[in-house]
């Protein structure tokens, strides 16, 4: 954070407006933000220089810890509160709900994530959130929805649309103001949940299998995001869970551990795409939801079930057995996928930096630390249409391009929602290599320049995307810009991050 002019941690809305009203007086800009671990998109870096960074984690009540329960299935967080900590809040207090919880770090804020448009595995965070507390760049604070009826009334937190505009979307991928405390909604635990994993047979039905899981997805069928990764995702998800079992329970070494883990690798992560998905509801409901996508997805596809009772049967059962090699590929490969699916179905973990970590030999760091780590990460995220067969030719244009700058991809495809498809695209660098970096940043961007060749457009930017985006459409952005003279008309939250700066573009 070379370009930071300091880092303030305000404990209340109090401290929160006086520090804007500071910033309107000495036209010096803030950057907000949660717990800062938007890594991948830029971190807690500001898009300008000279700002100073709002850290909020301080800010970290559950502000209606005692009023959550099955009835009443809303939290009411302040910006600091993490993944970590409500689902603890959770466990204590309301252990039949649940929230819809990210791939992140269990130390990353909800809030947070959830303003900069991230997605959990039961959808986009976006949908969660309403009647939000918004200290404004003027230095007033707002309530949206109900909760400016006070904090008192019985519509408070629900009735998320309020009356009259709707001005939520603004503070979302917006830099209006600074976003103090928010409703969250909590999802009620169903009888049976379950994950799917789902192996396309032949790569080249790529296009088929999206538009299968999109029509699952339109008909009600699936519960979770449609995650479909490719193989490079798959191995690199699963590798270090595979090695660590192999070498402690089987003690393998050398060769020996390496063959092992690529055995496993073909068992578990042997298809060109895998699909996961969770179903949950009732029996009859899993039941019906199940044979439908089987029966869709026949010939296509292979099937595999795994509830989480199951799973951890079948991981002991092969444990005790892994001295067969015959079994042992499978005892590894439940070993590495049982924290995978804890996470997709509700508990925080930091499992995917346990991974990443490992790839770079840094295994046992803490995920918070991740700045300090060697392991380099650029998202780029397309949102995309539809459509199985324009996805699959433009995600073999991509490859095209990364292959062309010696890079991985190591890519998802998530339906997200009935009517939201999205790439999450990684290219993973050494950190301490400076051309390494380069070559990233280099291969990156030729990959930004294809997606809005192809009309497409990124919907979650770096920091470092935010010129390419603007310059794309100077219209909207500077549509967009007249609206912000009205709610922070000196400019001074967050200069350039969703937004063309003063007197520039
Ligand atoms: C291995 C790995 C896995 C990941 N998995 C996921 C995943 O599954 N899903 C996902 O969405 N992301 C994922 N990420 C990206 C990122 O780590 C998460 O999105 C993380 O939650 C963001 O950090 P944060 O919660 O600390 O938010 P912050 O960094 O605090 O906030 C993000 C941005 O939102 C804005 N903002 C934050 N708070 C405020 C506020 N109070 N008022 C106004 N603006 C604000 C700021 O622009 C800020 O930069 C992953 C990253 C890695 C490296």
């Amino acid at each position: 954070m070379d370009d930071v002019k300091a880092v303030v941690r305000p404990r209340s809305v109090q401290d929160v407006v006086a520090l804007v009203r500071h910033a309107r007086a000495t036209r010096l800009p803030l950057y907000p933000v949660s717990t800062g671990m938007n890594w991948g998109y830029g971190g807690s870096n500001p898009v300008r220089p000279g700002c100073t960074v709002v850290d909020l984690s301080a800010m970290d009540r559950i502000r209606n810890a005692a009023d959550i329960t099955p009835r009443h299935p809303v939290a009411l967080i302040e910006p600091g509160v993490t993944q970590a900590q409500l689902h603890r809040h959770l466990q204590a207090q309301a252990p039949t709900l649940a929230f819809n919880v990210t791939g992140s770090a269990a130390s990353t804020s909800v809030l947070g994530n959830a303003l900069d448009r991230g997605v959990g595995y039961a959808g986009p965070r976006v949908d969660d959130v309403f009647a939000l507390e918004v200290v404004l760049g003027t230095g007033d604070v707002i309530r949206t929805g109900f909760r400016r009826l006070g904090e008192t009334s019985p519509l408070a937190q629900s009735h998320p649309h309020g009356l009259g505009p709707i001005p939520d979307g603004l503070f979302f991928q917006g830099n209006f103001g600074i976003v103090t405390s928010a409703c969250f909604r909590l999802m009620r635990k169903r009888p049976v949940e379950m994950a799917l994993s789902i192996g396309l047979h032949d790569e080249a039905r790529l296009g088929d299998l999206l538009d299968g899981l999109i029509d699952l997805k339109r008909d009600g069928l699936l519960s979770s995001v449609a995650h479909v990764g490719n193989a490079a995702r798959a191995r690199a998800t699963l590798r270090a869970g595979l090695t660590q079992y192999l070498q402690q329970r089987c003690a393998l070494a050398g060769a020996a551990l390496e063959q092992g883990v690529d055995s496993a690798l073909a068992v578990v992560a042997g298809s060109p795409w895998t699909g996961l998905v969770g179903l949950s509801g009732d029996r009859a409901q899993v039941r019906s939801a199940l044979s439908e996508v089987r029966r869709r997805l026949r010939g296509m596809a292979q099937v595999r079930t795994f509830s989480h009772g199951f799973m951890t049967l079948a991981s002991g059962v092969a444990d005790r057995l892994r001295g067969l090699p015959w079994v042992r590929p499978y005892a590894a490969g439940l070993a590495a996928a049982l924290p995978l699916q804890s996470l997709a179905l509700g508990t925080p973990t930091d499992i995917a930096f346990d991974n990443l970590f490992w790839l770079y030999g840094q295994q046992g760091l803490p995920a918070a630390d991740y700045e300090r780590s060697r392991c380099g990460v650029l998202f780029i995220s397309p949102a995309l249409p539809m459509d199985g067969r324009f996805v699959q030719q433009f995600v073999s244009e991509l490859q095209q391009i990364a292959d062309r700058h010696g890079h991985t991809l190591f890519i998802t495809l998530n339906v997200e929602t009935a009517h939201s498809l999205v790439g999450v695209i990684n290219l993973l660098f050494d950190r301490d290599d400076p051309s390494a970096t380069r070559r990233a940043h280099d291969c990156a961007h030729a990959l930004h320049i294809h997606v809005q060749a192809c009309g497409l457009e990124v919907y979650r930017a770096r920091t470092d995307q935010m010129q390419a985006v603007i310059t794309r459409s100077p219209e909207h952005w500077s549509l967009m810009r007249r609206l912000k003279d009205a709610w922070d008309p000196d400019g001074v939250i967050a200069p350039g991050r969703y937004s063309a700066v003063e007197g520039g573009s």
